[in-house]
């Protein structure tokens, strides 16, 4: 008997009617033959309002009675999930972290699983009940609720199925899967049948929100295989798979669009060693989260530093480089609020050359202006103005034939990757941290 975990996200178990639906599916799964156990998370927009109820309270709720009151919102689904099975004859049990002792750290609002007791579980399948798990929660050692960060869910998720050794899990929300693009701006994206774990990671950190970065990784991790599928229908959706070597044929499998960005650029830096520490020490300082970083040296003894943030993030940015600014002899800094990131993304960019050129002339056939290019070794990036970030994505997505049906053709030529990294001009560009 193999065991499936399902996992159905707040739109999926959003009112009544939609929880019966997930019981269904649940139960269906079990009627062919398999162990079920489902993590189910707080229904509809339940933690928004929870948030805004603390608000109404206190400008400044303290972390632990946050997650005292965030993680009620599982807790009710939990119990009205496995009412439902109930309801539809087949035995089931309901578990707040707690109770199966999904154990973290003690991070309040971020905490990392550390283990889960997979016996009561286990235990609870062998008795033939759907066994049914609040997401996004855990408890410490001492027994101090806490939650995972938003989007928690699918962290509980893996860390059920890698602790059961389910083969794999299954993601149920409100999209069919994951898509060569962002469907609501490029209206002929295509989903994608296949992802490796590497690839979603680059796509959910250059913007694209089908996953949480940290569930794919933790997925990675323990390979355990995530297929993210609609709650809607029964079509397959998306497998989020470790990589085959077959998979590297394929050049470009997605384009992403970051929307929000902001760029901060700190001109005549003095360019020796520790500059470039004291800058970022001071932003990690602050918990500021930095997306890309560009250090160019302009004359021979000064450097600029660029780097973008997430738009949110510029007044507390701006306060720290102006600081920095009166600290530093001779440095100014400059901000643009008004950016973007476009980004082609694909494990086939190992051994194939030409995607950097190709993606650059698509950029120009729109008049667009590229303000500065960051690699990995599987996605480009390009930052432009936040404009032109919609015409960008379809330009990039056109470029590389992802809307068709068959797969995108290799005009280009197999060989190194050094060939594309020139193409970034002299700068050095980092990942973010
Ligand atoms: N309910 C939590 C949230 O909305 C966790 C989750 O849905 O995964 O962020
Ligand atoms: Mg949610």
């Amino acid at each position: 008997m193999s065991i499936v975990v399902m996992k159905f996200g707040g739109t999926s178990v959003a009112d009544s009617e939609m929880i019966r639906s997930a019981a269904r599916r649940a139960v269906q799964a079990r009627q062919r033959g398999h162990k079920v156990v489902a993590v189910v998370s707080a229904m509809g927009n339940t933690t928004d309002r929870l948030i805004d109820l603390a608000g109404q309270i206190t400008r400044r709720p303290s972390r632990r009675e946050m997650d005292q009151l965030l993680s009620t919102g599982e807790q009710v689904t939990i119990a009205l999930m496995a009412m439902a099975i109930e309801d539809m004859g087949v035995p089931s049990v309901s578990f707040t972290a707690g109770q199966i002792r999904i154990i973290t750290d003690d991070v309040h609002g971020q905490a990392k699983i550390r283990r889960i007791n997979a016996h009561s579980i286990v235990r609870e399948l062998d008795a033939g009940r759907i066994v049914i798990v609040a997401g996004f929660q855990g408890v410490t050692e001492t027994g101090e609720v806490t939650t995972l960060g938003r989007g928690g869910s699918n962290l509980t998720l893996v860390a059920v199925a890698a602790a059961i050794d389910a083969k794999f899990c299954e993601n149920y929300t409100d999209v069919d899967g994951v898509y060569t693009a962002d469907p609501r701006l490029v209206p002929g994206a295509r989903k994608i049948d296949r992802i490796t774990y590497d690839e979603m990671m680059e796509l959910s950190s250059q913007g694209a929100s089908v996953l949480h970065n940290r569930a794919v990784g933790f997925a990675k991790k323990h390979n355990v295989p995530i297929h993210v599928r609609s709650s809607l229908h029964n079509r397959r959706g998306t497998m989020i798979v470790s990589e085959t070597e077959e998979m590297e044929r394929i050049v470009v499998n997605a384009v992403a669009l970051k929307k929000h960005l902001a760029g901060i650029s700190l001109k005549n830096v003095p360019d020796r060693p520790g500059m470039a520490a004291t800058v970022f020490h001071a932003l990690a300082a602050a918990k500021i989260v930095v997306d890309d970083i560009i250090q160019t040296e302009t004359t021979p003894k000064l450097a600029t530093i660029s780097f973008t943030v997430d738009l949110s993030a510029l007044p507390a940015v701006r306060k720290l480089c102006r600081k920095m600014c009166r600290q530093i002899k001779g440095v100014t800094a400059e901000f643009e609020k008004d950016l973007a990131k476009v980004s082609v993304v694909g494990l086939g960019m190992r051994v194939h050359t030409g995607v950097a050129e190709r993606m650059f002339a698509a950029l120009a056939s729109g008049g667009i202006n590229i303000r500065d290019i960051t690699t990995s070794e599987i996605k480009i990036s390009c930052i432009i103005k936040r404009a032109e970030g919609a015409k960008a994505l379809r330009l990039v997505h056109d470029a590389f034939e992802l809307g068709r049906k068959k797969k995108p053709a290799a005009k280009t030529t197999k060989k190194k990757k050094t060939a594309k990294k020139k193409k970034t001009k002299k700068k050095t560009a980092a990942k973010k941290k």
